[in-house]
């Protein structure tokens, strides 16, 4: 085969694999958006189809021939460079795992969240124990057959962010820890107490909408390529940048949550639409990073609209949609959102807590691989846990390791992408000040071009192009480092509470 023809043949199967993947995400969506009670058998096993045929293309002993082509001499160009770089390491990664343990564990990760859904509607967590540890093994085969018998969680990390190990995660939430529990001690003593009081609600669900709408527009986010929906869990799907989907869910008796939410997922919205056109039927369109796209969502959530300058520019659209709200002040917004929430629940977190969230499970996750504890020991090290960070114990299981999928769907060796991503943010935040000094001025006065456009410049446009690591030589950020993300937080926290 000729260089010429491998060119071809890399970008008409790429677009093949392309239309494949946005198909599953449309059906997907529409399966969580749309489809009526009894419709889910055969809508799972038309995804499961699809997804067969994308495993046999990205598998293929074509692909191979056309990559070992391509591989000779260096790429015409960098979008062709990481499309060989990509399609090699998923053809790599994907060879690895013996195709019955595929099928196998496809199988059996499907049931299993079919038993969470019972076991936490139950409270009944002998119920998952042993689809749970059936669940952690299959992902230990998986991480042995990548390479990692020794090392289970570096293995499974490889999958999100390759070249992550566990000895550096570990490194990075030893520092985080060390600043935050002595912190939150000396927050619960400190001498202001932020405003904590119930907004004047009802906020029906229809004039939400209409605001959100409006806000998002403002800040950036296009709708005439993209939607808003409700789904159970909010979460995004990236089809082709022309056409972005997410989803919120609305709570008549308070408009902050499908707010802050809708900022997280237009966060992960903006990423996708402001990916280059170059893109587009690469398959480098989607981010494949987790804690990259982790990194735009929070990054817009929690820098930006939890921020005092936000609520500036939003309180007053928010006033028009609901008067009964003129009794606020942006200040007092700002000390709302932020205020700390011991909670059990991961979602009702703060953004100063919700690491420690994160840092249990992954601890947990560890400590089952190493042997340290059984999963019938499994909830007790949990509340200890949240007892010794948080100081708080969930009511039951169903409050406590019950509280969601992830570890029944597969989500395992992957917590720690949410707390990478705002180790990233804090690279981006120190960064944007450097290059863009009076963003916070320009979100006061409702203008996002400065926020967004360094957003889209530095990361957004390359979508999977560069690993998060790459990103960060690219824009100067430099070694990624808790320090930036650590001085972030205690600044924004110290001055919420005057300590
Ligand atoms: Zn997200």
């Amino acid at each position: 085969m000729k260089r010429e023809e491998a060119v071809k043949a890399l970008y008409e199967l790429a677009k093949e694999i392309d239309f494949l993947e946005n198909t599953i995400m449309t059906l997907s969506w529409d399966m969580r958006v749309n489809l009526p009670k009894q419709a889910g058998e055969y809508r799972g096993n038309t995804i499961g189809f699809l997804a067969g045929q994308v495993f046999e293309r990205k598998t293929s002993p074509k692909l191979n021939e056309v990559l070992c082509v391509l591989e000779e001499e260096p790429a015409e160009d960098e979008v062709l460079a990481a499309m060989i770089r990509k399609f090699r390491r998923e053809y790599k990664y994907l060879s690895e795992v013996p195709a019955e343990l595929n099928a196998a564990y496809a199988a059996h990760n499907l049931k299993c969240e079919v038993v969470w859904q019972e076991a936490r509607a139950n409270n009944d967590y002998a119920m998952l124990m042993p689809w749970m540890e059936k669940e952690f093994d299959y992902l230990r085969q998986i991480a042995a057959a990548h390479g990692f018998a020794d090392d289970v969680m570096t293995g499974l990390m490889q999958a999100g962010e390759p070249g992550l190990t566990r000895a550096k995660v570990d490194e990075l939430f030893e520092e985080l820890k060390t600043f935050e529990l002595p912190f939150l001690e000396q927050l619960k003593s400190a001498p202001n107490k932020p405003y904590d009081k119930p907004y004047p609600g009802p906020f029906p669900a229809e004039t939400q909408k209409a605001m959100i709408i409006e806000i998002l527009t403002k800040i950036g986010y296009d709708f005439t390529r993209g939607r808003i929906d409700v789904s159970a869990h909010p979460y995004t799907t990236a089809n082709d940048r022309n056409d972005i989907r997410f989803t919120t869910r609305y709570f008549e008796e308070d408009f902050t949550r499908a707010l802050i939410s809708s900022t997280h997922e237009g966060g992960h919205g903006l990423h996708a639409q402001n990916t280059s056109p170059k893109l587009r039927y690469t398959t480098l369109e989607s981010m494949t990073y987790a804690a990259l796209c982790e990194s735009q969502s929070r990054y817009m959530e929690n820098i930006i609209a939890r921020s005092l300058p936000f609520w500036e520019f939003a309180l007053p659209i928010v006033q028009k949609y609901f008067p009964q709200m003129k009794s606020l002040s942006p200040e007092q917004m700002y000390q709302s959102l932020n205020r700390l929430n011991f909670h059990a629940s991961r979602l009702h977190a703060d953004e100063l807590t919700y690491n420690l969230h994160i840092i249990i499970r992954y601890e947990l996750e560890k400590m089952l691989y190493d042997g340290d504890i059984t999963f019938a020991e499994l909830p007790h090290y949990w509340n200890e846990k949240y007892k010794e960070y948080l100081g708080i114990t969930p009511k039951n299981d169903a409050e406590g390791l019950l509280q969601d999928m992830h570890w029944s769907s597969g989500y395992i060796g992957y917590f720690q992408s949410y707390v990478m991503g705002n180790f990233y943010d804090g690279h981006y935040y120190t960064a944007m000040k450097r290059d863009v000094p009076d963003f916070f001025d320009q979100v006061r006065r409702g203008e996002f071009s400065g926020v967004v456009g360094w957003l889209r410049d530095n990361i957004q446009q390359y979508g999977g192009m560069y690993t998060p690591a790459e990103l960060m030589q690219k824009f100067g950020g430099g070694e990624l480092t808790a320090k930036h993300y650590i001085d972030y937080i205690r600044d924004k926290y110290a001055q919420i509470y005057g300590v």
